[in-house]
């Protein structure tokens, strides 16, 4: 196993990542809020893959969370996820202290539009794209890596980073990397933590919907009544639908009818009290 540097205040990191430019070295960001899993780790590799220095953020960052949304309970695994690092042979982890990313007296945020208000997440969540790139901005600020690798799984929000990075001339190459699955289809989620044995049995029905659901509007279907009876279907399973929606995959805009653009399926869903997002490619 190699050696993970561990880093905790943005000073430290700043040398660090001074140290590896000294020696030629290209940097690579995965951004992340830790209990990490194989969705993570494949982030990672991705960063090997391109030869540059992986460094890998672990924050739980309290300002994409609403007040009644999971901050306190979301999963805290430190050890565990520095164990996983190490066998992933990433080269370091920065995990700093709220209280050195949100000193007393913060009060810049960065203020979104275009993919961050495609009334998908952004309807049920208002203040949390602010949250995330307000934090998103200040990782690549602190880093300064070459590239920033991020998941498809949150596929509106690698769109509002992307959009970022392009309108703030930050010169960071943004990867999006394909959503890891467990075998039934579920997508890997911190957050599948919180499902009963029960709900776990269910949760694979949303992604199963949505690929019928795609299959049958590439065959012809009508749009809107295909994802009425998704919705039904994925209702009649147990959940409660936020959305389920078809979109233009670039710019998220609503479709009325297919053409040659690539497009998205995106959902979010809660079963019991936990809430999950899924999206899939429908057209290639
Ligand atoms: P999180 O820790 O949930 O904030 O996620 C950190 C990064 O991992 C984000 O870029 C996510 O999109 C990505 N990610 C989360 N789950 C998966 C997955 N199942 N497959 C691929 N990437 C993922």
């Amino acid at each position: 196993m190699s050696a993970l540097t561990a880093v905790h205040t943005i000073a430290d990191l700043r040398s660090l990542v001074a140290r590896w430019r000294k020696a030629g070295e290209r940097v690579a960001l995965v951004p992340t809020m830790g209990a990490l899993h194989e969705g993570h780790i494949s982030l990672t590799q991705i960063a090997r893959e391109k030869g540059a220095k992986t460094l890998v953020s672990i924050f739980v960052n309290p300002t994409q969370f609403a007040p009644h949304e999971d901050f306190g309970k979301y999963p805290r695994t430190f050890e565990a996820d520095c164990a996983r690092l190490r066998t992933a042979q990433v080269d370091a982890v920065f995990a700093p202290l709220p209280e050195d990313i949100y000193p007393e007296g913060f009060c810049t945020t960065i203020s979104l539009a275009g993919p961050a208000t495609a009334g998908l997440e952004d309807k049920f969540r208002p203040t949390h794209f602010a949250g995330v790139a307000t934090i998103v901005a200040k990782l690549l600020l602190q880093a300064t890596p070459d590239l920033a690798i991020f998941g498809q799984k949150d596929f509106q929000q690698l769109a509002v980073i992307r959009q970022m990075a392009l309108d703030l001339d930050l010169h960071i190459e943004i990867i999006g990397a394909p959503t890891i699955r467990a075998e039934d289809g579920l997508a890997l989620s911190s957050r599948n933590a919180y499902l009963s044995q029960e709900e776990r049995a269910i949760a694979p029905l949303l992604h199963a919907n949505m690929q019928a659901a795609a299959k049958a509007i590439v065959a012809g279907g009508a749009i809107e009544t295909t994802l009425d009876q998704a919705r039904t279907a994925i209702t009649q399973a147990g959940f409660a639908i936020d959305y389920l929606e078809l979109r233009d995959a670039r710019s998220l805009a609503k479709i009325e009818k297919l053409s040659d653009r690539p497009l998205r399926l995106l959902a979010a869903a809660r079963l019991g009290k936990t809430r999950l997002i899924d999206n899939i490619a429908v057209n290639g």
